[in-house]
């Protein structure tokens, strides 16, 4: 088959779909790999790489022209919508559900879109959504940490403190991929970490995973509260599937807060768990509400493109490599995993929730 691996051109986006290993991996099978020129420069893989590991080099007319598969790692925007054919499969992120734009481009496109955040697993899980979740869990921690310096208007606190001077408090509500990942980070830098979560499996899985290093909360509004009260940086991690995010924290509460205190949401890309978060970016990441530190990237991975690049393709290649080696056709029918992130073939919307969102058939 032959791969097509593009440039990312969305606004500050520097990961790409394919390393230079999983182009030698593709390559070792038989398969013929188009990279386009200069695709890998956000995560310093040169295109030297890329000729070594068995890719032909071009221009992304010829990538889209030539290519049975497109891979990539955003949306694909406008521009390169136009380019999608019948007959050529699209394998990246989509998020279509707010996206009519996008969604009636690749129904005109005849294209077969395979989306990344519907693909599952055995588990229930949303495997390739997973390792941006541990990206960002772990990056929040490195965030929070920094904002805390007080040149950044934090409380000018070091988390794991001194011999002789406590840690700081890190409060992370929510305690699933993010969560667990924040909290290993934060434990890691010796803070006095509390994750809260509704969920009893969840808060008994962390008291094991951190053999008592973790205090565990059954989060309500009191207990939440409370807790928000005394923490140094608190981490919003919070998850409800398909909707947005339930305001944990509101703007009163903050006055409760330590001066100087600091809150990280990463779910911001589901509306925030904070009333007063709004989606900042990396150039301009932090601002302050009543004396409290935001921080509320929207595409945290982003930040951490080489880290996020390869994470994303240990878990996107493996059925890369069986749609290469069967064919996007068989490779579907065979894995009801892959077959859950198809969200537009032939045509039409393939992806009840998309469907739904939209109030198209499916
Ligand atoms: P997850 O499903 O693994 O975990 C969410 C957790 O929140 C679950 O354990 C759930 O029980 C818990 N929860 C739900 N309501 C709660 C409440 N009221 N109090 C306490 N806990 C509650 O999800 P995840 O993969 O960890 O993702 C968390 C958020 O981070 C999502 O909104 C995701 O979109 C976002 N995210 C953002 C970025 C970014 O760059 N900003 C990157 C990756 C993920």
């Amino acid at each position: 088959m032959k791969i097509g691996c593009p440039k990312e051109i969305k606004n500050h986006e520097y990961r790409v779909g394919l390393t230079p290993e999983s182009v030698a991996e593709l390559v070792n099978r038989g398969h013929e790999v188009l990279i386009e020129t200069g695709a890998g420069d956000g995560i310093g893989a040169a295109d030297a790489e890329y000729e070594a590991a068995g890719a032909r080099l071009t221009d992304v007319d010829t990538v889209f022209a030539e290519a049975d598969t497109i891979v990539k790692v955003k949306e694909p925007q406008a521009v390169e919508r136009k380019r999608l054919r019948p007959g050529q499969t699209l394998y990246t992120y989509l998020h279509l559900a707010p996206d009519t734009e996008q969604t009636k481009d690749l129904i005109d496109s005849g294209a077969t879109c395979i989306a990344y955040e519907t693909v599952t697993d055995a588990k229930g899980g949303l495997p390739l959504l997973r390792p941006m979740s541990q990206v960002a869990g772990r990056m929040s921690i490195q965030a929070g940490a920094h904002s805390l310096e007080k040149a950044q208007g934090g409380r000018g606190m070091l988390l794991g403190g001194v011999p002789g001077v406590a840690p700081a408090k890190v409060v992370v509500i929510g305690g699933g991929v993010v969560g667990r990942n924040a909290a290993q980070m934060a434990v890691g830098m010796g803070a006095d970490v509390t994750v809260l979560d509704r969920s009893h499996d969840v808060l008994e899985d962390i008291d094991r995973q951190f053999a008592g290093r973790v205090h565990t909360v059954y989060s309500t509004a009191t207990s939440l509260d409370a807790a928000v009260r005394e923490a140094d940086l608190v981490i919003g991690a919070v998850l409800i599937p398909g909707a947005a995010a339930p305001k944990l924290v509101t703007r009163a509460m903050l006055s409760d807060m330590k001066p100087g205190a600091v809150i990280v949401d990463v779910a911001i890309d589901q509306g925030g768990c904070f009333e007063t978060s709004r989606p900042t970016t990396h150039q301009d990441p932090i601002y302050e509400v009543d004396g409290i530190v935001h921080y509320c990237v929207a595409n945290m991975p982003g930040g951490v493109a080489r880290t996020s690049t390869y994470a994303l393709n240990n878990a996107t290649l493996p059925h890369l490599l069986r749609i290469a080696d069967l064919g996007v056709k068989a490779a579907l029918e065979r894995d009801p995993h892959l077959r859950a992130g198809l969200n537009v073939a032939n045509g039409r919307i393939t992806c009840q929730p998309v469907a739904e969102a939209q109030g198209l058939d499916w």
